[in-house]
C-alpha cells in the first residue's frame, strides 16, 4: 500500500494551506492564492528527485501515458510495444492516442525484453513503452540503445517504480519520456493523480498545452487571454492533489527504506525454501521494494507452494492468472472491444499493420509468469506480522 499507509499530520498541513486559501485550482487567481502554488512546487520537487529539467502533474497515470504519447505525436496509423506483463491502463493509453499496442514479450526482469524490440519492429512503430513492473527496473539501459538504434521513442511507464533508480539514475529519466501514478494504492498517492516526466522541451511544452485545452500558460496576460497553438483536453492536477504529493514526496525515501528492511527479512526466509530463486533485478539496490517477486522451477510446483501459503495465511499472486495485468487475460480487448462501436482505432483504414495478441507469441511471460509468485511489501509490518509471514513460508514448505 505504501504511501498511504503514511498519510498524517505533514499531508493535513500541506492541504490546509490551499483550503485556508480556497483556491483549488493550479492556474490563475494570482492576487487571491497568496503565493501558494502547491503543484508547481510538487512539480518541481519531483523534476528535481527525477534529476530531469520538466515535469508536469496530471489527473492519473493513465492520462499521463496518453498526454506523453499525444506529446511525442504518436497517433493513428502508428504501432507501439508493449510489454504482455502489464496494467491494462498502457494498453489503452496507446489505443486512446488512435494507436495500436503491440504485444511484446518479457524477459526474467519481468519487464519488456530489448531482444524482442527489433523482432516486433515494423515499419509502422514509433515507440517502445518498457513498463517497470512491480517496483524494479526492466534492462533499461539496453532498451533504451536497442530503440536508439532503430530511431524509436522511448517512454518509460514508471506508474509502479516511483523512487526506484538504476545504477543511481531514477527510472522514469531514462526515456523520451517518464510517466508515473499517484492513485490509491502506489507508492506515492494523491488519491488520483499523475505526473509526466521529460528533459525534451518541445515534449515538456505540447504535454503542457494538451494537458489544459492548449493554454499557453503565458505568465504576463490573464488565463482568459492566453494564446494556444493546439486543441487539448482537460487533465489539469488540481491544488489538493498537488498538496498531497509534496507531503508525500518528502516521505519517499523513507518509506522505500521500510520496505526494503521488509522485503529483506522476507527474502531471507524464502532463500531456504528448496527450488525458490529470485525475479532477476538488473540494479538490487535501485528496488523500490513494494514487491517481492520468485519462482519456481514449474508452474505445478508453483501453484501448489502457493495453495500452501494462502493455507497459512500469506498471500501472494500469480500474474500468468490475474485478470488485470495480463494481455491474455483480457477478453475485451481480445474481442476488441473498445467503447466506441466502430472498433477504432482497430478498425482504422490508416493503419496497415497486422497485430496479433497470441499465447504462443510470448513464450517467455508463459513460462516466468506461470512460476512467479508475488507477494506485497507494506511499509508498516510489525515484527509480529513478519514472525506469522516467517512460520507461514516455514510451515508451507515443509508441506511441499
Ligand atoms: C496504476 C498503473 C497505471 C495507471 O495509473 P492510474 O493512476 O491508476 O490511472 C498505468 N500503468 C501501470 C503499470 C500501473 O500500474
Amino acid at each position: 500500500m505504501a504511501g498511504a499507509e503514511l498519510i498524517g499530520k505533514e499531508e493535513i498541513k500541506e492541504v490546509m494551506d490551499v483550503l485556508e486559501t480556497g483556491i483549488l485550482m493550479r492556474y490563475g487567481f494570482d492576487k487571491e492564492r497568496k503565493g501558494i502554488y502547491k503543484v508547481r512546487e510538487f512539480e518541481e520537487a519531483f523534476a528535481k528527485y527525477c534529476g530531469t529539467d520538466y515535469a508536469l502533474g496530471v489527473t492519473s497515470g493513465s492520462t499521463a501515458l496518453q498526454i506523453a504519447l499525444t506529446a511525442m505525436d504518436i497517433g493513428p496509423g502508428d504501432e507501439v510495444l508493449v510489454p504482455a506483463f502489464t496494467f491494462l491502463a498502457t494498453y489503452e493509453a496507446v489505443m486512446e492516442v488512435g494507436a495500436i499496442p503491440i504485444m511484446v514479450d518479457i524477459d526474467d526482469t519481468l519487464n519488456l525484453d530489448p531482444n524482442e524490440i527489433e523482432k516486433k519492429k515494423t515499419p509502422y512503430t514509433k515507440a517502445v513503452i518498457p513498463v517497470h513492473m512491480c517496483g524494479s527496473a526492466a534492462n533499461i539501459d539496453k532498451i533504451v540503445e536497442v530503440a536508439r538504434r532503430n530511431k524509436l521513442l522511448v517512454l518509460e511507464d514508471n506508474a509502479q517504480g516511483c523512487g526506484a533508480s538504476f545504477q543511481g539514475k531514477k527510472l522514469g529519466s531514462f526515456g523520451d519520456m517518464g510517466t508515473f501514478s499517484f492513485d490509491y494504492v502506489k507508492t506515492v498517492t494523491t488519491g488520483e493523480g499523475g505526473m509526466v516526466i521529460t528533459n525534451n522541451k518541445e515534449f515538456y511544452l505540447r504535454s503542457e498545452w494538451y494537458h489544459d485545452h492548449g493554454h499557453d500558460h503565458n505568465p504576463k496576460v490573464s488565463r482568459a487571454l492566453e494564446g494556444r497553438t493546439l486543441l487539448g483536453f482537460n487533465f489539469r492536477m488540481n491544488e489538493l492533489q498537488g498538496a498531497l504529493g509534496l507531503a508525500q514526496l518528502r516521505k519517499l525515501d523513507y518509506l522505500i527504506g521500510e520496505q526494503k528492511k521488509n522485503k529483506k527479512f522476507i527474502m531471507d526466509v524464502l532463500a531456504n525454501v528448496p527450488d525458490v530463486k529470485f525475479r532477476v533485478k538488473p540494479d538490487p539496490e535501485g528496488d523500490s521494494a513494494t514487491f517481492l517477486a520468485f519462482n519456481m522451477p514449474s508452474e505445478d510446483q508453483a501453484q501448489k507452494f502457493q495453495n500452501l501459503l494462502a493455507a497459512e495465511g500469506v498471500d501472494t499472486v500469480c500474474y500468468k492468472r490475474n485478470l488485470w495485468h495480463y494481455v491474455p487475460n483480457w477478453e475485451h480487448f481480445l474481442a476488441k472491444s473498445t467503447a466506441n462501436s466502430k472498433q477504432y482505432p482497430f478498425s482504422n483504414p490508416a493503419y496497415k499493420g497486422k497485430a496479433e495478441y497470441k499465447r504462443e507469441n510470448i513464450p517467455q511471460a508463459e513460462d516466468i509468469l506461470g512460476r512467479t509468485l508475488v507477494m506485497g511489501i507494506s511499509v508498516k509490518m510489525s515484527q509480529e506480522k513478519l514472525d506469522s509471514i516467517r512460520k507461514g513460508i516455514e510451515q508451507a514448505a515443509k508441506n511441499m
